[in-house]
């Protein structure tokens, strides 16, 4: 099965996707997971899980999260199958946090009912 685990929709500074041209895209091609990682927030998710429901796709939440050093953005990090969004913060803050909120039961990959 094909995956893509970095997809920006509309809730993203940087994307114009509303979730259900994701989910079309994503049928079209074949790829039967895809991960929603917008940039620090949540706001897809519930959108996406929606659009979902008409597609043969499974989604994984996630969110691309901001991290600061020393007052100053030094990069990004990439958090998947998270059951709460993280806020931005400190390098190892947010990659705990990350830890912390990221699914380890036995339902890894979200879909809405
Ligand atoms: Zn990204």
């Amino acid at each position: 099965m094909k995956a893509d685990l970095h997809v920006h929709s509309v809730y993203s500074r940087d994307a114009i996707s509303k979730p259900q041209s994701i989910l079309a895209a994503a049928a079209d091609r074949g790829i039967g997971i895809i991960a929603i990682t917008d940039h620090d927030t949540a706001e897809g998710w519930n959108p996406v899980l929606q659009a979902a429901k008409r597609y043969p796709v499974q989604i994984v939440l996630g969110q691309e999260i901001k991290v600061f050093k020393g007052g100053e953005v030094v990069g990004e990090l990439l958090g998947l199958f998270l059951k709460t969004p993280v806020a931005s913060g400190a390098v190892h803050g947010v990659m705990a946090e990350i830890r912390r909120r990221a699914s380890s039961d036995d339902a890894p990959l979200s879909r809405m009912q």
